[in-house]
């Protein structure tokens, strides 16, 4: 399988160290609802996992969630994203957390997004990493960097001292001077940062977080972790270093993934991953999602508008993840209706007819081409458009007895890869498929009129008729 590295910049084969994948993503900060663009990374995650597992990869994945420490800035500026969360909704942090948890695994059920398999969370009994519950690993963590003088002390925080960390350029490929100069332009909150691209490990309840409800005992005193801690703390703890693969945005490259490489590597003297792998954004109307333009979308919003959750997600693998990918309801509308002719292809197993066309070898060969362009980089829009062809062709020849058994493997690879859950609806009841004959019958003894009576009865009952040589083909409205 090849995978672009971005810390390489290139397009590399991939395999796993050992037998297993492992598989770290960054995953959602609970403070609201996941936009259609956080989404958008999740989905591509699943992708990647799910194209690892039809390759024959055994995959563990770990999904942190965030529910501390995340700033307004993802650097060291700013309030704490969800003490904000429960100031605007007067609630306290815990519970803005639980139920934007709630909301987000919803949303990633509704996407038929494969929960994480590498860490199991007993008091909760789900399968996320939640930062609040590694705290301890984070201030082991703090401690190791301390004792190595990476780590130094102020009244408000304890930072990473950057200037020790070899390798902090590795993935920006961007010199820690350039870097600087960026950070000077912003507002340094502490006089006493050695280097204003010093980075938060731990915040002090002191100063613009004295009244921090989420905080906790440590050697140096009450505080909270700074957000990268947690990945590196928690991959540490779960999967071990190197990671096989780490997963994020785009967004994550020059702070929050540069930041746990160069923790990683200071405290544990280890590479944090072999590759990083980056989703780019997502905009909407080809500019970034805006609350104050009403471009800002949630899959909520998306539901309410009468779409199925899976035309966001047949929508979001029509693009490559490393291109942008613009949304617009018109997009979202083509991508329905090729949703119900997938729909419509998968049905067809219900419906074999006895001619006799040979497509077997056709199915096989389709299976590794899709395959194939999933293991080059996760190619799904040429996957998807690889089964255009075969929608056609099995659509215009009909589908026969013989080839069944090769049709419903090639569609359970096409559900393994995609997620679109298009094995997932049953047959037509027995009473429909007779109303269906009679029709035959009716038509067969040229009664018209009871034909197409029965084509309206049909109709009624949420199905479409097409007459073909080979006999009528039904399929449903929606
Ligand atoms: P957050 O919950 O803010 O930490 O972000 C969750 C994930 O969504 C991260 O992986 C971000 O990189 C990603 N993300 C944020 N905005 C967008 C966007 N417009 N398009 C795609 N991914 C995004
Ligand atoms: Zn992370």
């Amino acid at each position: 399988m090849r995978l672009y590295n971005t810390i390489t910049k290139q397009t590399e084969h991939f395999e796993p160290r050992g037998d297993q994948v492992m598989l770290y993503s960054c995953g959602p900060t609970v403070y609201d609802f996941a936009h259609i663009g956080n989404l958008r990374a999740y989905v591509f995650t699943d992708t990647l996992r799910r194209t690892l597992e039809l390759s024959g990869h055994s995959v563990k994945q770990v999904m942190n969630i965030t529910d501390v420490g995340h700033l307004s800035s993802d650097g060291d500026e700013g309030d704490d994203k969800l003490e904000k969360g429960a100031n605007r909704e007067g609630k306290s942090v815990w519970e803005v957390a639980k139920f934007y948890e709630e909301a987000f695994k919803r949303d990633s059920n509704l996407l038929n997004i494969l929960s994480p398999n590498g860490y199991t969370d007993k008091k909760r009994s789900d399968n996320y990493a939640r930062a609040t519950d590694f705290i301890e690993s984070q201030l082991a963590l703090i401690m190791l960097l301390m004792d190595k003088k990476i780590a130094y002390q102020t009244e408000e925080a304890i930072y990473f001292d950057v200037s020790q960390a070899p390798d902090y350029e590795i993935l920006t490929k961007q010199k820690i001077e350039e870097k600087e100069v960026a950070a000077r332009k912003e507002v340094v909150t502490d006089r006493n940062k050695r280097h204003p691209q010093d980075f938060a490990l731990w915040f002090f309840t002191v100063g613009r977080f004295a009244g921090h409800s989420m905080h906790w005992d440590s050697p140096w005193g009450k505080g909270f972790p700074g957000w990268h801690l947690e990945c590196s703390a928690i991959v540490h703890e779960t999967l071990g270093e190197p990671l096989d693969i780490h997963t994020g945005g785009v967004d994550h490259i020059g702070t929050h993934h540069t930041n746990e490489i160069a923790q990683t590597k200071a405290a544990y003297d280890k590479q944090l991953s072999r590759f990083w792998i980056h989703n780019e954004h997502l905009l909407v109307n080809g500019e970034k999602m805006s609350k104050s333009l009403g471009t800002y979308y949630t899959l909520d919003d998306i539901i309410k508008k009468g779409y199925d959750p899976l035309t966001l997600r047949l929508l979001y693998l029509q693009s490559h993840y490393r291109s942008h990918m613009n949304f617009s309801w018109e997009s979202l509308e083509a991508a329905q209706n090729r949703l119900k002719s997938l729909r419509a292809f998968a049905d067809l197993r219900f419906q074999a007819q006895s001619q006799n066309n040979d497509s077997s070898d056709m199915f096989s060969l389709l299976i590794q081409k899709f395959i194939a362009h999933l293991r080059d980089d996760l190619n799904t829009p040429l996957a998807i458009a690889a089964l255009s062809d075969l929608i056609d062709n099995v659509g215009q020849k009909g589908l026969s007895k013989q080839d069944l058994g090769q049709f419903e493997e090639f569609l359970k690879q096409l559900d393994d890869g995609l997620g679109l859950r298009l094995l997932d609806r049953d047959d037509i009841p027995e009473e429909t498929k007779k109303l269906i004959l009679e029709r035959e019958a009716a038509r067969g003894s040229k009664d018209w009129q009871s034909a197409d009576d029965i084509r309206a009865q049909l109709l009624d009952l949420g199905l479409e008729l097409e007459d073909k040589a080979a006999g009528p083909i039904w399929s449903r409205l929606s």
